[in-house]
């Protein structure tokens, strides 16, 4: 697809001295790591990511969360980064000071090379302690299954400082963003003069409200989704088309 990129845009990432990236799940959409919206497709459709990415859900049931985990996990450890992930890693390269923020929890940005990534919602290969006792973190990842069918808590992984049950190292709807993500993207957003939203639907807070953080310090806004978001009509450059097409199209023309 070939995806024009707007002069003033490329005039502010030229010029840009600090610039930070915020991506969604968007971004890995063409890894073919569906986004939440396209994720309960097949045997997940009768459940909300609500019911299952949640310490309530954990609570209630924590052999139905972790096999959707386990299927989330097989489905990030099968799938590649994409022309979207690598372009920010060029693009880091050519702006002096670069930082970039994501909400994904599938590690594709550090698969394409990105270094010092800022994880505001864990990562989804690790376990952790459920109850956070603090004991050394095992992360032993359990084999992956497509199955629906009951396995038992027996099967479930646990601690081995406490005993408790291990959970996904992710950041749940209703919990709080680990303190030195948090730190860390309040520093970059405070420092920066161009931010870029990038594959996410700006809509779950508090990652979305960086960008209103970084248009306070006097940032440029860029958006780059295909779909319109609460962000957009902020934004002072939009590129609706997807990342893998947009932002290889803004590093190829930075590069001319
Ligand atoms: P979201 O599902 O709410 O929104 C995804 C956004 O990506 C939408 O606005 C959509 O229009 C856009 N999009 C779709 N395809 C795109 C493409 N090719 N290029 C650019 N944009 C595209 O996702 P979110 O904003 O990240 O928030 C939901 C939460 O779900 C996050 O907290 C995240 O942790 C979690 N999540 C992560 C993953 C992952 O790690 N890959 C996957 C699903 C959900
Ligand atoms: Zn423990």
């Amino acid at each position: 697809m070939a995806v024009s990129v707007p002069a003033g845009l490329l005039a502010a990432l030229a010029s840009a001295r600090h610039v930070v990236a915020l991506t969604g799940s968007g971004i890995s959409a063409e890894s073919g790591v569906p986004t939440f919206r396209d994720a309960q497709t097949g045997l997940w459709a009768k459940f909300s990511p609500e019911q299952l990415a949640t310490p309530e859900a954990f609570a209630r049931d924590p052999e139905l969360v972790w096999r959707w985990y386990r299927w989330r996990r097989d489905l990030v450890a099968r799938a590649q980064p994409n022309a979207g992930h690598l372009a920010l890693v060029e693009l880091a390269a050519l702006v002096p000071a670069f930082a970039l923020v994501t909400q994904n929890v599938d590690g594709l940005h550090q698969r394409a090379g990105s270094r010092d990534v800022v994880e505001f919602h864990g990562n989804i290969l690790v376990d952790r302690c459920s109850v956070a006792c603090e004991g050394p973190g095992p992360a032993r990842a359990l084999p992956a299954t497509t199955s629906i069918a009951s396995t038992g808590d027996d099967e479930l992984p646990r601690c081995t400082a406490c005993g408790a049950l291990l959970r996904p190292g992710v950041v749940w709807f209703g919990e709080a963003i680990p303190d030195a993500a948090l730190i860390a993207a309040h520093r970059a957003v405070r420092e920066c003069d161009v931010f870029i939203s990038i594959g996410t639907s700006s809509l779950v807070f508090p990652a979305a409200g960086l960008a209103s953080d970084a248009r306070r310090a006097g940032a440029a806004l860029i958006e780059i989704n295909p779909s319109p978001t609460p962000l957009t009509a902020a934004a002072d450059f939009v590129i609706e088309a997807p990342a893998g097409a947009a932002l290889p199209a803004i590093v190829a023309a930075l590069r001319r």
